[in-house]
């Protein structure tokens, strides 16, 4: 069950939706937001999530 996190960009709830895509790096997880469609989160193989934060 996806949890919902709330968007720094739109700050509503949602549950992101996840893509994947493969880097020189390894493979990247990336959650978008279905609202405002702004990355919120990535992941680099191995890496705990990270959440973004928006700067001021
Ligand atoms: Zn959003």
């Amino acid at each position: 069950m996806a949890a919902e996190v709330k968007c720094p960009w739109c700050d509503a709830k949602v549950v992101l939706e996840a893509g994947y895509f493969k880097t020189q790096y390894g493979e990247v997880k990336e959650g978008r937001c279905p609202n405002c469609n702004q990355l919120v989160m990535t992941r680099l193989g191995g890496i705990p999530d990270d959440i973004i934060k928006k700067g001021d």
